[in-house]
């Protein structure tokens, strides 16, 4: 493999890694392509205002998709920290 193509999957990699925040409106947005609303594959629970979602990118022009790679999402409940 070239060493741009290498560079170029490390780099999905670490996004995916890195996670997203979620929002109500547009759900998780793919950090790799943008595509909003990316489906979810595991909703963990609620834990202290905090809820984390699994998602995967399923556009198969996207990095993240072909790798079958996992983005976390975060969500925070801002009334819930407070409480
Ligand atoms: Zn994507």
């Amino acid at each position: 493999m070239r060493k741009e193509v290498l560079v170029t999957v490390a780099l999905a990699k670490r996004k995916a890694e890195q996670g997203v925040d979620y929002s109500s409106r547009f759900g998780a947005v793919c950090p790799e392509c943008g595509r909003t609303k990316m489906r979810v594959y595991h909703t963990w629970p609620w834990r202290k205002g905090v809820r984390v979602r699994d998602h995967k990118c399923d556009n198969p022009e996207c990095l993240v998709c072909v790798l079958g790679l996992t983005i976390k999402s975060t969500q925070r409940d801002s009334e819930a920290v407070s409480a």
